[in-house]
């Protein structure tokens, strides 16, 4: 048997009664672009979230690039962020011009290490970029006292944290803007691309609604140099839908999560420990010094295992002249060695995942 680290088939096959009818009922409309799905998704997740903004865009890079341009983050800037994400994290920091400075991890969450963030503060510091990685929330409170104190802005990359939540508060809502992802892999996935941006910033989120649109409100009028970032009418329609069963998903997550910790608990493997807040386990990850082995192992029974991340952005070539080496930003760079992810996904039964918890303990066998 293959065991996948997620399986988008099963979950279509139980919501296809739902979504073909929003889809043929999009597809006869004639409307593609900028419609009541779209204008209805970004209603529904604000309220979700509790933000009182939400833009709906092309994806989660659009989504975190459109933040940095809307407060003007731009050449000359610096915006600290985690070493230990996806590249987009930073790439976004670079493609508007601005300078991204890597701050270690804390070696519990593989988070951001709050305590680290005041040290790497410069006087060309505009914003701290923390991304909630696995589903697992950062310190935000922490960082907001540090942003606070500095007069920094405070951002989320919320991509992988969709439904999670930080000292009573929903993650999306926690600073000054957040970007989400809606790959499909992610916890709220349509069948494309799509993203979107939440605040509580009525300037900035009419400012973010005319960077998605070519700087228009009026169409062919034109008040700033945007882009073309828009989320499609069938994409909206499948994530409104999808929305409404993500609180149900997240909890199978924890539950599915909760079952792996009880069963490796004897292990000598590091288990992805819950901080604070809720992990909503976008991915399972367990840290080994045999990781490679673990892995070779599993794979060869036919589970799937995941590198998040192999390499941490602070060694990646395009960023060798940032000055960063080898034992730079040790944390990270241990987690890049150690961190593997095992299946976990909603619709995973108690039985499959059985097969995967004995698998792992095989290899201690
Ligand atoms: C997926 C992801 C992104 C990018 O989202 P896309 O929709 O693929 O552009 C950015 N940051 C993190 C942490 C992600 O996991």
């Amino acid at each position: 048997m293959k065991i996948s680290l997620l399986d988008l088939t099963e979950q279509y096959k139980q919501l296809e009664q739902e979504i073909l009818p929003a889809v043929t009922e999009v597809l006869a409309s004639g409307r593609y672009i900028m419609g009541e799905n779209v204008r209805r998704f970004e209603e529904e997740a604000a309220r979700y979230l509790g933000a009182e903004h939400a833009v709906a865009v092309a994806n989660g890079t659009d989504a975190l690039f459109l933040i940095l341009r809307a407060l003007g983050i731009g050449p000359g800037d610096e915006v600290i962020t985690t070493p230990f994400t996806f590249f987009a994290s930073a790439e976004t920091i670079s493609l508007c011009g601005a300078k991204p400075v890597f701050v270690d991890l804390r070696p519990d969450t593989m988070n951001i290490d709050e305590e680290q963030v005041e040290a790497a503060i410069t006087p060309r510091t505009k914003a701290i970029l923390p991304v909630h990685i696995f589903g697992q929330p950062c310190a935000m409170d922490k960082l907001q006292n540090i942003a606070d104190k500095h007069q920094l802005i405070l951002l989320e990359d919320a991509c992988q944290a969709i439904g999670s939540s930080y000292l009573g508060k929903m993650t999306g809502t926690l600073a000054k803007a957040a970007a989400f992802s809606f790959f499909p892999t992610k916890n709220l996935g349509c069948c494309g691309d799509g993203g979107m941006i939440t605040t509580d910033d009525e300037q900035l989120a009419h400012r973010l609604r005319l960077l998605r649109l070519h700087g228009s409100k009026q169409k062919y009028i034109h008040s700033l140099v945007g882009q073309n970032s828009r989320l499609d009418e069938l994409q909206a329609a499948i994530l409104r839908i999808k929305l409404r069963h993500l609180d149900k998903w997240n909890q199978k997550r924890r539950e599915l999560a909760a079952r792996y910790n009880q069963a490796f608990a004897d292990l000598p493997l590091t288990l992805p420990l819950e901080f604070t807040g809720t992990h909503v386990y976008h991915l399972y990850v367990l840290r080994s010094p045999h990781r490679d082995e673990i892995c070779a192992y599993l794979e060869d029974k036919g589970i799937a295992t995941g590198h998040y991340y192999p390499v941490p952005l602070h060694l990646q070539e395009v960023y060798r002249d940032l000055g960063y080496r080898e034992g730079s930003l040790p944390v990270a760079e241990k987690a890049c060695k150690t961190a593997f992810a095992i299946p976990l996904y909603p619709e995973m039964t108690k039985q499959t995942q059985d097969c995967v918890i004995q698998a792992v303990r095989g290899f201690y066998e």
